[in-house]
């Protein structure tokens, strides 16, 4: 670990412009995986600006949408009655996160902003194209279990960790963000990248821009939802593959579908075809089956993650049926 300032602004347009102004600033909120990140000499800010002064921990209603400031807590969300009454996913899926610990500590913007969890990412003897562009990728031809089967790259396999993305995927939520050049939104399917020939840059975040809230509208998936993580130990691991389910249901007619996958793309993998595909037909396990195929299209596996591409349909087709009540 290199030698690093800190500071600690208590305006957000202070911590902005440092960031900005700074090549080697970085925020910080948990700190639960920069410091890390920091410890094994992965990314190496010469500046941390923490941000825990900042007032965006609230979380309320908005204009119908209900806004989740960025340095709320992932346990403080998951608990929180608003997000139970609206968006009981997203509360599944920041549950599956971690463990109680972490989510302690972990706030709704450095989740987003989390890296991958690639072991040669973390190895700085290995080359690793998204740490050091140019070197190579170690999980081409090395141990690539946990990595992608959709989207991925000749330069990088990595996959998005993040449970709390998958559910904000399939929900449609917004990230607002503050920046040198004043506000903006991006859409939650946007937010995150592919790796194509720049796997170094994870999201479409610029250079000095914080993260204040991510904003999600009313919807009708409050009753039916479900997330489901398939991983190696029931706590404390990342997903091999989960899925983030929600239905609207009309009887046993589906009217809507929202849905999305995780462990499997370099970005929390939103399912918009299968969405498609299964509005309108019944909630039947034969009809759940022909979305997960539908959902599987394209997938491409590597010596280690060939398992994924059962997985992934298996695990889809049975959070389908949880969030859909006895089939
Ligand atoms: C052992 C372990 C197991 C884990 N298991 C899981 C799991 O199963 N599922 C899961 O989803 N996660 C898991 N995590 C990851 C954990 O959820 C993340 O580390 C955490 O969410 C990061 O939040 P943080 O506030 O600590 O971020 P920090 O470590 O403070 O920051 C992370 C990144 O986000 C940036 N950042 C932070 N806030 C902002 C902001 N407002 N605007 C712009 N940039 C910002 C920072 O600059 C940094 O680049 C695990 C972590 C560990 C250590
Ligand atoms: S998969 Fe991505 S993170 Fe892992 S070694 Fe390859 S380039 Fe690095």
């Amino acid at each position: 670990m290199i030698p690093f300032l800190y500071v600690k602004p208590s305006k957000a347009q202070a911590a902005i412009d440092t960031v900005a102004k700074d090549q080697t600033a970085m925020f910080i909120a948990g700190g639960t995986n920069l410091i890390d990140l920091m410890k094994r000499s992965v990314m190496n800010p010469e500046k941390l600006v923490d941000i825990n002064k900042l007032p965006l921990r609230k979380i309320e209603k908005e204009d119908g949408a209900t806004h989740i400031g960025a340095l709320a807590l992932n346990s403080t969300v998951a608990e929180d009655k608003l997000i139970l009454e609206r968006h009981p996913l997203l509360a599944q899926a920041l549950n599956a996160g971690a463990s109680a610990q972490l989510r302690n500590m972990a706030t709704v913007g450095g989740n987003l902003m989390q890296r991958v969890r690639c072991p040669y990412f973390y190895d700085t003897a290995m080359p690793c194209n998204k740490r050091e562009p140019g070197t190579g990728c170690s999980a081409l031809e090395g141990y690539n279990r946990m990595h992608a089967i959709f989207g991925h790259s000749d330069k990088c396999i990595a996959v998005n960790p993040s449970d709390m993305n998958v559910a904000l995927v399939a929900l449609d939520a917004t990230v607002l963000v503050s920046g040198p050049k004043g506000d903006r939104k991006i859409s939650f399917a946007d937010f995150h990248r592919l790796p194509g020939d720049t796997p170094h840059i994870d999201t479409n975040l610029q250079k000095g821009e914080l993260i204040t809230a991510v904003h999600i509208t009313e919807n009708p998936y409050t009753k039916n939802v479900h997330y489901l993580k398939v991983r190696d130990r029931n706590s404390y691991a990342f997903a091999l593959v989960s899925a983030a389910v929600g239905l609207e249901l009309n009887g046993n007619t589906i009217k809507s579908a929202r849905l999305a996958m995780g462990g499997v793309a370099h970005k929390p993998w939103h399912l918009t075809e299968a969405e498609q595909f299964l509005a309108g037909k019944p909630a039947t396990e034969a009809t759940f089956k022909q979305a997960a195929e539908l959902a599987m299209r394209g997938a491409k596996a590597f010596e280690h993650n060939k398992f994924k591409l059962e997985l992934g349909p298996n695990t889809l087709v049975q959070a389908l049926k949880n969030a859909a009540g006895a089939v």
